[in-house]
């Protein structure tokens, strides 16, 4: 049983471990980009409302976002462990899911970051958005994002280090010495 977070900046390739991840351990991956996009894609009340706040790389309002992360986590498939992707990305959100958690009697096992040079995402982001024709991956946009990574989320991750659960790993490499890094990371981890 797993409860973990992963968190890193745009471009890290967060979504493609987070994925790797659940397979290896068996938990689910929830990631509140994926799920904004779905409703994106079937024009949704939520979809509708996050888009106008995705198009422009801002973070979605956090009245929007928790209740959704609250519904989510009360499914059944989130019994066994799970993985977030993407969430909480303010302290705030830590706040909010500090409270769900402590209802439910669990807490975190692990909190994963992934580093990356900001130059080097902005190369991939825009070599992803050539490819796959995201709406957020223009430079403007890209830049921003970053922005508001380093600004807002960063003190998300120096919460979960002051508890002594996180756990940082180099995201610059190919996909697989990624994936085997992070898994050697959680098995340390794990065990402290
Ligand atoms: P991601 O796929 O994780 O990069 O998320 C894509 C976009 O979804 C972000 O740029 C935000 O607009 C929105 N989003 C995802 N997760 C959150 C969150 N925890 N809080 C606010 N907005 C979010």
């Amino acid at each position: 049983m797993t409860r973990m977070l992963i968190i890193g900046p745009p471009g890290s390739g967060k979504g493609t471990q987070a994925e790797r991840i659940s397979e290896r351990l068996g938990v689910v991956a929830i990631s509140t980009g994926d799920i904004f996009r779905a409703n994106v894609k079937g024009e949704t009340p939520l979809g509708v409302e996050a888009k106008k706040y995705m198009d422009a790389g801002d973070f979605v309002p956090d009245s929007v976002t928790n209740k959704m992360v609250r519904d989510r986590l009360s499914d059944d498939d989130v019994e066994a462990g799970f993985l977030l992707d993407g969430y909480p990305r303010t302290t705030a959100q830590v706040d909010y899911l500090d409270e769900i958690l402590a209802g439910a009697d669990q807490k975190l096992d692990v909190v994963l970051q992934l580093t990356a040079d900001d130059e080097e995402l902005v190369t991939r982001l825009l070599g992803r958005a050539k490819e796959t024709g995201r709406s957020d991956d223009n430079e403007g946009v890209i830049r921003h994002r970053l922005d508001l990574y380093h600004e807002q989320t960063e003190p998300v991750v120096a919460k979960y280090a002051e508890r002594g659960i996180l756990t940082q790993v180099d995201g610059i490499g190919r996909i697989d010495e990624v994936t085997e890094r992070v898994m050697e990371a959680i098995k340390s981890a794990q065990a402290a």
